[in-house]
């Protein structure tokens, strides 16, 4: 199943792309206002001054004309109180002249003005005082010529004009830098507002993605909830037994056929050691498999007993293994059967094969006894037909004890019921002993046979390592070619000592270089029919060497030839004692003979 939803990593940086963005112009505006009211301050501020020089423009006009009201007045009715006022009006035209310069220090043109006013100002004002001289000094009809040449003087006007123009300047002034405080009044609102709305939109963009993160988390928690809901649906509903512990042993998970079958519900057993399973013989058992878990191993082999709730025991095998995290161990995760069943009707397979075994056995014997002594001639003389029928019926007879001794010996060995009866043998004894019985197998095959094992102690059960040789070198045998060679070699290697079997005959493909080990497994189904085998001697051999404690395998290429190894633990050399000699037992009349057997028809033959 494929999904084209956007990755979530992406969907978050987004969110967060947005929000910085918004944040960002936000900023921006804010700066851009701090920068217009900055602006609109100034401008604001020039607009008063340039009102304000347009008041005292007023102003000075004003004083002036006061001024020579004042001075017409004292000319016309000498009282002094227009004296007076002529003063005032001259004080207030020069504070108000001195304001307006100081309001235009930046406008040069203004400033040209000024200096040209100032001039005339002083001009008109020093012949006004010469008028105001003429009437205290009694020339009342001079002073007022004076006054009518004055008022038609070009001083007067140009003053007049000066002012005039002084003003007009700064309207201009006013009108430009009262558009200019609209203006920037106009910017600072239109930023404002596309700034306003440009974070509006990308808050709520990101309003919009962080509630579709937030959905799509949600929507992600119910899935993996719902997925971990089939999952344990799933686990609980199999058949197998499944647990799993924390790394302490403690279980955190134990699926509905675990507890059905140990009886006990989830409650009693969640957070408990696993080891409340075991039975009282298999807790250590336990403890080194959890050993080998938390080792990072994939346990293949358990096979133990736990105990249910009432006491009852049940056979489970399966396999466990750990799961790790930064190395870690975090979990082990259980998967086992309820081998009961199959351990009894493994149990109750082994003895019935046992029994008709035995049952066979012993029958069997006294026939193979018989038709020995029959062929013999020991009762009585048989015909050459008859001869040849006996050697049928003994070799096939030969062939279903042999087949009915593997069957007990692999069952025995397999179960471990016949101990080893291990003691210190040398490998040259038995390459005697097994030579004499190969030889002539092998020369019968027309194969060479070498054996050379050396002189290397083991800590062995002779017969059993003896049995195991031959099986593997008469396999040997079998399946090599005429005129090929088989050879038998042993070498120490640290404690163990290392045999080696090398045929030169067919090989065995690689699928089924374990298999042969296992019960009745034959490469060829007709090797049984043509080379006369069971397919037990390998399962036999295994048996032996792992009951003492070796190992065993086979590399092989087809058509080029086989080489099975056995590794045995060996022992340190040591000089091996004389065999007992049992001379004084035996008597000069004849060879002594113990027979010992339950079943009297085998003790008559
Ligand atoms: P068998 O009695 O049939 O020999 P084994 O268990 O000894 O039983 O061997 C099992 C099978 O393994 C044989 O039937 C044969 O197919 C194969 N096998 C064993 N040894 C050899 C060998 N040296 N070369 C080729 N095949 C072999």
């Amino acid at each position: 199943m494929t999904s084209t939803t956007t990755p979530p990593a992406s969907r978050f940086n987004s969110v967060y792309i947005g929000l910085g963005a918004a944040l960002v112009i936000l900023a921006i505006v804010i700066l851009s206002g701090i920068i217009t009211t900055k602006r609109l301050g100034n401008a604001v501020q020039l607009q008063a001054r340039t009102n304000d020089v347009r008041l005292n423009v007023e102003s000075a006009t004003a004083n002036v004309r006061a001024a020579e009201s004042a001075i017409r007045g004292f000319v016309a009715a000498g009282d002094s109180h227009f004296l007076d006022e002529f003063d005032g009006a001259r004080d207030s035209l020069q504070l108000v002249l001195h304001g307006i310069r100081r309001l235009t220090t930046d406008n040069v043109s203004q400033q040209q003005r000024l200096s040209r006013l100032d001039d005339d100002v002083r001009v008109r004002f020093a012949y006004l005082d010469s008028t105001k001289a003429l009437r205290i000094a009694g020339a009342t009809a001079e002073a007022a010529g004076a006054i009518r040449l004055g008022s038609e003087s070009l001083v007067r006007e140009r003053i007049y004009q000066t002012l005039g123009e002084i003003e007009s300047n700064a309207q201009q002034l006013l009108t430009a830098r009262t558009a200019s405080v609209a203006a920037e009044i106009r910017r600072s609102k239109w930023i404002n507002l596309a700034g306003v709305l440009a974070s509006a939109v990308l808050v709520l963009l990101s309003v919009i993605m962080f509630r579709s993160e937030a959905t799509r988390r949600r929507r992600a928690k119910q899935r993996l909830e719902s997925s971990e809901e089939r999952l344990r649906d799933f686990l609980d509903s199999a058949s197998d037994l499944i647990q799993s512990s924390n790394a302490d042993g403690n279980l955190i998970y134990v699926n509905r056929s675990l507890l059905n079958t140990l009886g006990y519900t989830s409650d009693e057993v969640i957070g408990r050691s696993s080891e409340m399973f075991f039975a009282p013989e298999c807790v250590a058992d336990g403890r080194v498999l959890f050993e080998r878990l938390l080792q990072g191993e994939h346990v293949t082999d358990i096979d133990t007993i736990y105990v249910r709730k009432d006491g009852r025991r049940v056979n489970v095998a399966g396999s466990s293994n750990c799961r790790f995290e930064d190395g870690r161990p975090v979990a082990t995760r259980t998967i086992l059967r309820d081998a009961t069943r199959q351990r009894e009707v493994d149990q109750m397979k082994d003895e019935f094969v046992s029994i008709v075994s035995h049952e066979l056995r012993t029958p069997l014997t006294s026939i193979r006894g018989a038709l020995g002594l029959l062929a013999n001639g020991m009762l009585g003389e048989v015909g050459d037909r008859g001869k040849r029928m006996l050697d049928v019926a003994i070799s096939n007879t030969d062939r279903l004890v042999r087949l009915i001794n593997d069957i007990l010996d692999v069952e025995r060995i397999e179960s471990g019921s016949v101990p080893m009866s291990r003691q210190r043998i040398r490998l040259s004894e038995i390459e005697r002993h097994v030579d004499g019985l190969m030889r002539p197998l092998a020369e019968r095959a027309n194969v060479n046979l070498s054996i050379a094992t050396g002189d290397i102690d083991l800590n062995a059960d002779e017969d059993r390592i003896v049995q195991m040789l031959t099986n593997l070198i008469s396999n040997a045998i079998k399946f090599s070619p005429p005129g090929t060679t088989v050879s038998v070699t042993a070498a120490r290697e640290g404690e163990d000592v290392h045999l080696r079997i090398v045929d030169e005959g067919r090989g065995i493909p690689a699928d089924m270089l374990e298999t042969v080990f296992a019960r009745f497994q034959q490469v060829d189904a007709s090797d049984a029919r043509e080379k006369g085998g069971s397919g037990l001697g390998l399962a036999i051999s295994r048996g032996i060497v792992e009951q003492h404690g070796g190992r065993i395998w086979v590399e092989s290429e087809l058509d080029r030839g086989s080489t099975f190894h056995v590794l045995l633990p060996a022992l340190p050399e040591l000089a091996i004692p004389s065999p007992l000699i049992l001379g004084d037992i035996a008597s000069s009349e004849g060879p002594l003979v113990l027979v010992c057997d339950d079943d009297a028809d085998v003790r008559t033959v």
